[in-house]
C-alpha cells in the first residue's frame, strides 16, 4: 500500500522532505500541500512535478478524505493544531520539531495521542538516526567505554539570520542535543545552567553567542555542550563521551583527505541540509514504514514533550543564570 500524504508548510524543509518522499523514498506518495503561501504551495508541486492537490489551510488538508498521514513542516508555533487535528481525524503524523512551542502543549498531544489509544506522532529528531550516533550509542549500549561519566559536545553554525536572539540558541538549536543526550545515554535530566563567555564581535545587541550549557542527568552523568552559531568556519557538531572504560567520539561525517602544496586538508560543511541528509532519508523512510506497519519506532511525543521541558528549564537558567531544576513526571507506561 501506497502512504498518501499531505504537506503542512512547503519553506525549506517542507520542500525538502516532499522532494525525499517523491525521488528518493519507497512507500509513500504526496498527494496534497498546503502553506500561508499558496504561490510556494505550488511552486514545490510545480519544480517537483508532484501530482497533488493544494489545499487552502492545514485543516481543510488534513480532512481530506484521500490523505493517510500528514507531514507538519510550518512554522513551530502552528505544529500543535495541526497535531491535534491530525490525531482527532485518525492520521498519523509526521511533526519537525518543536512538536510544540510549551511543554503544556506537548503534553496535550501525549494526552491525545493516549486517548486514541495508539502512537500517531513521530517527531522529527533525526540524530538518532545518523549512522555516526548511532555508533556512539552502540558503544555506549555494549559497555565498551565503561559507564558513562561525562559528556563534552559542540553544536556550531557559520552564521545565524538577524531574527535569531538568545532564546533561540535552546528552543531552536540545542534541542538536538535535548532530544539526542537522552537517547544516547537512556537518562533524563535533572538540572541545567547556561553560561555566557566573552562574546563573540560577529553577534548583536539581542543574541548571546557563544553559551555553554551544562547539563546533569538522573544518573549524575555530566554534560557541557557550546553553542556557538556564529563561529564562521563551518557547521560542526562534535560529541565525545567519557566513560570510566574510556572515550567515543561522534564520528567526522565522511569527507575527502588532500595532501597537497605541503599540507593536509579536508573539508569542513557549512549546511546543516548536508551534514544530516542522510539522517532526515533514514528517519522518513522509517516514518512512512512505521505507518505501514502501524507501529511507529521514531521519536514520540514523549520524548517532544521531555525535550520541551528541558529547553524550558534551559531557557529559564538563561535568564536567571542560576542552577535551574528539570522536574519530568514518570514515564506513561504507553510510551514503553
Ligand atoms: P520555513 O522555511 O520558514 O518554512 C515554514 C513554512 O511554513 C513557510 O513557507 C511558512 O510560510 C509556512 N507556514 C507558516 N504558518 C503556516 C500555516 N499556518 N499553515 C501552512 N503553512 C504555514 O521554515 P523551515 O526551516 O522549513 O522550518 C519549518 C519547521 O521545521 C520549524 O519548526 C523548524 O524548527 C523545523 N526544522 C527542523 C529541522 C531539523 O533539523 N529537524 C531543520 C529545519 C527546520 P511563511 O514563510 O509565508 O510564513
Amino acid at each position: 500500500m501506497t502512504i498518501r500524504m499531505g504537506v503542512i508548510g512547503t519553506g525549506a524543509i517542507g520542500a525538502d522532505h516532499a522532494r525525499r518522499i517523491a525521488q528518493t523514498l519507497t512507500g509513500g506518495q504526496i498527494v496534497a500541500v498546503t502553506d500561508v503561501n499558496l504561490d510556494q504551495a505550488r511552486k514545490v508541486v510545480d519544480s517537483l512535478n508532484l501530482n497533488a492537490t493544494v489545499y487552502e489551510n492545514g485543516h481543510e488538508l488534513i480532512k481530506a478524505d484521500n490523505i493517510d498521514a500528514i507531514l507538519v513542516t510550518s512554522w513551530g508555533p502552528t505544529h500543535e493544531e495541526f497535531v491535534l487535528a491530525a490525531i482527532a481525524a485518525g492520521k498519523y503524523v509526521f511533526c519537525e520539531k518543536p512538536l510544540a512551542t510549551t511543554a503544556e502543549g506537548c503534553m496535550r498531544i501525549v494526552e491525545a495521542e493516549i486517548a486514541a489509544g495508539k502512537r500517531m506522532v513521530q517527531v522529527g529528531f533525526m540524530r538518532p538516526y545518523d549512522s555516526g550516533y548511532r555508533l556512539l550509542k552502540q558503544a555506549i549500549d555494549e559497555g565498551s567505554i565503561g559507564q558513562p561519566l561525562m559528556v563534552h559536545a559542540a553544536h556550531r553554525n557559520p552564521t545565524v539570520p538577524e531574527a535569531y536572539v538568545t532564546p533561540m540558541a535552546i528552543v531552536d538549536t540545542l534541542i538536538h542535543e535535548l532530544d539526542v543526550f537522552r537517547w544516547l545515554l537512556n537518562d533524563d535530566y535533572v538540572s541545567a545552567q547556561v553560561l555566557y563567555p566573552r562574546a563573540t564581535r560577529h553577534t548583536h545587541s539581542k543574541l548571546k553567542d557563544p553559551q555553554i550549557v551544562l547539563l546533569e542527568t538522573a544518573r549524575g552523568i555530566r554534560i557541557d555542550v557550546e553553542i556557538f552559531v556564529n563561529c564562521r568556519y563551518g557547521y560542526d557538531i562534535q560529541c565525545s563521551v567519557v566513560g570510566e572504560e574510556g572515550i567515543a567520539n561522534l564520528p567526522e561525517p565522511q569527507s575527502l583527505l588532500v595532501r597537497k602544496d605541503a599540507r593536509l586538508a579536508t573539508t569542513i560543511l557549512t549546511d546543516w541540509k548536508q551534514r544530516f541528509i542522510a539522517a532526515y532519508d533514514v528517519e522518513l523512510q522509517d516514518f512512512l514504514d512505521g505507518v505501514q506497519s502501524g507501529t511507529l519506532r521514531g521519536a514520540s511525543s514523549w520524548d517532544g514533550y521531555a525535550a520541551a521541558v528541558a529547553a524550558d528549564a534551559c531557557v529559564k537558567a538563561q535568564e536567571s543564570q542560576q542552577i535551574e531544576a528539570i522536574t519530568m513526571p514518570a514515564r506513561p507506561a504507553f510510551y514503553g
